[in-house]
């Protein structure tokens, strides 16, 4: 497809305050997509203005998840590019000088109102039914007093002068969007401890790192009429906005821990692979113009376009995510499955079983595996120690059990070499011939002895996996 933009640049920004969130991989995921669709750049930026709530760890743990899910970045920690630094807390300096060139210009100023009465004031709006916005008591403060509330060394705040009028721009996924801006009032871009807000900073560095298109949730959307407002402010163009909509759980209301695996973390350990949960993600909110839905990296790099994104919310299906990653498995080389498998297999078959062999039980598994979690009860079929399910039982139970059983045993015995699928078909053929059976009947019981269940994976591969001693040994357990 050659219908690539120049200069793409886009951001995932994400506050190191927790978890990765499926909702915030799904932004990062958009974001990296049509970064690698335009051959643009993809930053990631470490919003941690937050001291109080930002967590060396939590910065750690989300760029572990982002790496996880293959979303490498151009720009970033770790990653110096022309824009760094790349961390907020690294660029106090830069918001300082703005929030300084935004007072000389007038569209900032300094107040000094303590929070205990903005309080009161904000409690009274509530009350009266206000929006409980800044009433602007320090809008217009003259030198003499600003000079004289900073010798009493009063605490300050700087907050930005909001203009009366309205804001309008051309959201790609939510068509022209229009915000009075008395929906905000004068809102603060330096704390009286000198830190900047969110909105302030973000601004002022996807202004500075050159952002070409932001692509964020749509609950976000309050904070863009203030943060066009900055641009306008400092005579910048502003980037294209992106509004993608909310991640829902089943029952339709937004997405959250009590939902089970809402984080790239859990979905992990519960034994997704990346590439099935990057795959999924990317449909939450988005769609392939031909509607395919099963798809790799390289495909969806060259089909995302922003465009598509749908404007309805999309809804989590856990059950859809897990069919999903079953279609990747299947897709892997028994080699690469082996990668993801071998550290989830169960101890009773990586004490009983070679490494060869173990490749061999993965790569039967392979079929029926949905999620890595899966290994361990489909892997129960090759326990040496069988345990029977009822089912097996009652099929044990039938003399014909015993007859074919019997039958089987000795011409194992008989069985020159090792037991391969291909021998141990020819074998119970001939049980089958010689006592005048076949199908079910000479089936179960042989399933249901070795591997205690009638229902599995390809018996003849079992059997030559487990190899003809054990084979030999389980009947021989429930002839007894
Ligand atoms: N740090 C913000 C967040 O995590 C970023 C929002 C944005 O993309 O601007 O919500």
């Amino acid at each position: 497809m050659n219908d690539s933009l120049q200069n793409v640049r886009v951001r995932f920004a994400p506050s190191p305050t927790g978890y990765l969130h499926v909702g915030g991989a799904r932004t990062a995921i958009f974001n990296w997509l049509w970064a690698k669709h335009n051959h643009g750049t993809f930053v990631v930026r470490v919003e941690d203005t937050d001291v109080e709530r930002s967590t060396a760890e939590s910065e750690k743990s989300l760029l572990q998840d982002l790496r996880w899910l293959g979303l490498e970045w151009d720009e970033g920690p770790d990653v110096d590019g022309e824009f760094g630094p790349y961390r907020q807390s690294d660029r106090m300096q830069t918001y300082r000088d703005y929030s300084e060139r935004l007072i000389n210009d007038g569209r900032a100023y300094p107040c000094f109102c303590r929070e205990e009465d903005l309080e009161v004031k904000r409690k009274q709006a509530a009350a009266e039914g206000r929006a409980p916005q800044y009433d602007g008591s320090c809008r217009d403060l003259d030198s003499a007093t600003i000079d004289a509330r900073r010798a009493e060394g009063i605490p300050e705040v700087i907050r930005f002068r909001v203009p009366e009028g309205k804001v309008v721009f051309d959201d790609v996924v939510r068509g022209q969007v229009e915000m009075e801006t008395s929906m905000v009032g004068d809102f603060v871009v330096l704390r009286s401890n000198s830190l900047p807000t969110y909105n302030f900073a973000a601004t002022i560095d996807d202004h500075l790192m050159k952002i070409s298109h932001v692509i964020r949730g749509e609950e976000h959307l309050s904070n863009t009429l203030r943060q066009i407002l900055i641009y306008d402010a400092l005579g910048a163009p502003h980037p294209r906005f992106v509004h993608v909509p909310l991640i829902l759980a089943e029952d339709r209301s937004k997405l959250s821990k009590r939902h089970g695996a809402s984080s790239v973390e859990e979905l992990r350990a519960a034994g997704f692979l990346a590439s099935a949960a990057f795959n999924y993600l990317v449909l939450l909110g988005w769609s392939h113009p031909q509607s395919e839905e099963v798809l790799t990296i390289e495909e969806l790099i060259s089909s995302f376009t922003i465009d598509r994104i749908g404007r309805a919310p999309a809804v989590f299906d856990r059950q859809k995510l897990v069919w999903m990653n079953g279609q990747h498995i299947r897709r892997l080389e028994p080699n690469e499955f082996y990668e993801h498998a071998a550290a989830r297999l169960p101890g009773f078959v990586i004490d009983n079983y070679s490494e060869s062999s173990c490749r061999e039980i993965v790569a039967v598994l392979q079929d029926s595996v949905e999620t890595l979690d899966d290994l361990d009860k489909l892997a129960a079929v090759f326990d040496p120690d069988v345990a029977y399910e009822e089912e097996a039982k009652e099929v044990l139970a039938d003399p014909v059990a015993t007859e074919v059983l019997d039958a089987l045993r000795a011409s194992l015995v008989d069985l020159g070499g090792d037991l391969t699928p291909e021998t141990f078909k020819m074998v119970v053929k001939a049980v089958g011939k010689e006592l005048g059976r076949k199908g079910k009947e000479v089936f179960f019981p042989i399933r249901a002895a070795v591997t205690g269940s009638i229902h599995g994976p390809d018996l003849s591969h079992i059997c030559s996996i487990k190899g003809k001693d054990a084979v030999i040994a389980s009947i021989d357990r429930v002839l007894s």
